[in-house]
């Protein structure tokens, strides 16, 4: 392992987890980012033979990925949009070769049927799904892509799975294993403490926690940080006053175009700037190692958000702050979101019957234009919810090219070609790309972000709108640009009385949105650890208060007497900011984290990290405290599990081919008759291992 990865223990659950997967059992493992989650899969992956499947959410970071496993010689590669058809079959190819033994997929391509298919003839070894949450639409991150997954697990010949995510509630956590079908799974949740962060919470109105941010940010030793806020306008406003304030920082929104966002998020990750400003738009995907606090400006919507958030900071294992300001208003920006996201079943109705007041049945309509025919004011956003819920029941169907997708379709490549004048260079060259590499999507029909496409070209997005507009200009091309509103066809028209919806479930959802909102406010109220909280609230129960929140250093202290704020928020900070001194001495009494001994399962994995430096038989029992004979024994698990060992200098090809010879007129895998047959020259140790490499 050490030679893969570079590090000699396990960490906690690590152990646990992969012993499930190698002894082929359904794993469900829970596991905060950093944790050390692709280890539990990984690992088992070398040692299984066949490949394994990894499902993986983020196009951008797969190839990352996979260029960090080929770095530590781990034979593993990857399928996405970002690949041409020629090179999708080529890797499929070397796949069914067995020359991997990771393969990366994003769920979207689980939509084409002829990928699927191709699936059938490959030896998989398990079915791994990160980001496991996304298949829950009780998750903030839900994907539907993920909920196709399930079918493909069948269509491979339902391997193991292990499902892995960083945020899941015991409600989430039910819901993954009923969606995928897990077989009894084992389930370890672990390692959410997080001991290197301190959590604190301050009470405070806006003015106050204004100062707060910058007195805070002043006097951490090191600046890197973010500030995340609940709105886009808290954004401009903390930004603003953090530059007025001399501090280095960026803003990072939805709003911001995406070569912009790109830029900001650059800017941090690179260190060019110390504090990004964002709402929670910002994040998924971010790992910086050195962040030093997160302050959260206002309260977060539950704690699965927030304990990601703020565990954002700290990665590198280095003292940080979780500081959360609260003001009991903040509660009533988060119930408004609330109720965006689940508008009231009158209102459902309300809206469907504006849209079936339109004379035809296919209506171009705008969520503003909706919100102007109601009566009451309502978020824009519970007007796309409530258009959601009415699609997911049949009544509507909305065009898919929402959200700054747009829809292409290109039935005739030739016609397109033909179009293009050939001395315009650049669109031909944008067209060429674009037919050889993506045909497939093209033919069938192609919902996508242009940013996204360009990038994929590494053209201009110019480039690429004026190509498209030649094309369009000689329909060459079926084309939808993307929309802010969208395209309502009306399914069934009745009247709304007679509307049928699962009134219950949806008002069991927003039952949960506020029972969730609860639990976070009380995070604030409560009186013990605060890390202890967040934990038991993820049923990681096995933890001890953390010595070194506010409460654990204070007790209350911080928490206002009455309802009233700090009575002076700086001599509040100071308090905080004595905490935050107090870091280095606790760090320094600390115990040293223990090594976990490695589970006798995989001792033969760490035989084999020594014997692909290069080392002999002797120099790596001799390191292990272990006989030859044992680590002989590892070699053949290792041989049996398909690993790459070569035992050529262990074993003369001479004595191979004899060993093979009597093996076959014998017919016996008995070692002892072997050796009897073979004589004193050849040893047991040769011919296991020639047998081994056999099998
Ligand atoms: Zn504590």
């Amino acid at each position: 392992m050490k030679i893969h990865y570079g590090f000699s223990s396990f960490r906690l659950g690590q152990e646990q987890a992969i012993s499930s997967v190698l002894n082929q059992e359904d794993t469900l493992v829970i596991m905060p980012t950093g944790g050390g989650k692709s280890l539990c899969y990984q690992l088992p992956a070398l040692v299984l033979p066949g490949v394994a499947i990894v499902i993986s959410p983020l196009i951008a970071l797969m190839k990352d990925q996979v260029d960090q496993l080929l770095q530590r010689q781990i034979p593993a590669t990857f399928i996405n949009s970002s690949l041409s058809l020629a090179e999708t079959q080529e890797r499929l190819e070397a796949i069914k070769q067995g020359r991997y033994k990771l393969l990366y997929i994003a769920p979207e391509r689980f939509y084409n049927q002829d990928f699927l298919n191709s699936l059938t003839d490959i030896r998989v070894s398990l079915f791994a799904i990160d980001e496991a949450h996304c298949i829950s639409q009780w998750g903030h991150d839900f994907r539907p892509s993920y909920l196709r997954l399930k079918k493909a697990i069948e269509l491979v010949g339902r391997p193991p799975i292990i499902a892995l995510t960083a945020t899941a509630t015991p409600e989430i956590r039910t819901d993954i294993k009923k969606q995928l079908d897990l077989t009894k799974p084992q389930e370890i949740i672990t390692g959410f403490a997080r001991p290197n962060l301190q959590f604190g919470v301050a009470q405070a109105n806006d003015a106050q926690k204004y100062q707060i941010i910058i007195q805070t940010i002043q006097s951490l030793p090191e600046p890197t940080g973010i500030v995340y806020a609940a709105t886009r306008a808290k954004t401009d406003a903390i930004l603003q006053l953090l530059i007025d304030n001399g501090i280095d920082a960026v803003g990072y929104h939805a709003g911001l175009g995406p070569t912009e966002r790109q830029q900001v998020q650059n800017d941090f990750m690179s260190g060019r700037t110390d504090v990004i400003v964002a709402t929670n738009a910002f994040g998924m995907g971010i790992d910086k190692a050195n962040i030093r606090f997160v302050i959260h400006a206002d309260l977060p919507g539950n704690i699965e958000s927030y304990y990601q958030e703020a565990g954002r900071a700290g990665r590198d294992g280095q003292p940080s702050v979780c500081l959360l300001l609260y003001a009991p208003k903040d509660r009533y920006l988060r119930e408004f979101f609330i109720k965006g996201d689940n508008p009231d079943p009158e209102l459902i109705l309300d809206i469907y019957e504006i849209l079936t007041s339109y004379e035809q049945n296919k209506i171009l309509v705008t969520y503003a234009e909706i919100k102007k025919r109601l009566v009451d004011e309502v978020p824009e956003m519970a007007v796309g919810t409530a258009l959601k819920i009415l699609e997911s029941a049949g009544y509507v169907l909305r065009s898919k090219e929402t959200m700054g997708q747009a829809f292409l379709q290109i039935t005739e490549p030739a016609l397109a070609q033909a179009t293009i004048n050939p001395k315009a260079k650049v669109q031909r060259a944008v067209l060429d790309k674009l037919l050889t590499n993506y045909i497939n999507d093209l033919q069938a029909g192609w919902q996508i972000n242009l940013e996204d496409l360009a990038e994929m070209l590494s053209c201009k997005k110019g480039s690429l709108q004026r190509l498209i507009k030649t094309l369009e200009e000689n329909s060459a091309i079926t084309y939808q640009p993307p929309f802010r509103g969208t395209e309502v066809h009306i399914l069934k028209k009745v009247p709304k009385q007679k509307v049928e919806l699962d009134f219950a479930k949806l008002k069991d959802k927003v039952a949960a949105a506020y029972d969730k909102l609860d639990k976070m406010e009380n995070y604030i109220y409560h009186k013990n650890c605060r890390q202890k909280y967040l934990l038991d609230y993820f049923g990681d129960w096995e933890t001890q208060a953390c010595g070194k929140c506010d409460i654990c250093l204070y007790g209350n202290y911080l928490q206002p007497k009455s309802t009233g704020n700090f009575s002076s928020p700086h001599q509040a900070f100071k308090k905080l900011d004595k905490t935050y001194q107090s870091f280095g001495q606790e760090m320094k009494v600390a115990p040293p984290v223990a090594d976990s001994p490695l589970s006798t399962k995989l001792t033969q994995l760490q035989t084999f990290e020594l014997y692909v430096k290069g080392l002999s038989v002797q120099d790596i029992a001799t390191k292990r405290e272990l006989t030859t004979s044992t680590i002989i024994n590892h070699l053949c698990y290792l041989l049996e599990k398909n690993l790459p060992i070569n035992i050529d200098n262990l074993v003369t090809m001479q004595k191979q081919a004899k060993i093979k010879k009597v093996y076959h007129q014998a017919k016996t895998d008995k070692l002892k008759e072997l050796k009897e047959l073979l004589g004193d020259d050849y040893s047991y140790d040769e011919i296991k291992l020639t047998l081994a490499k056999r099998k």
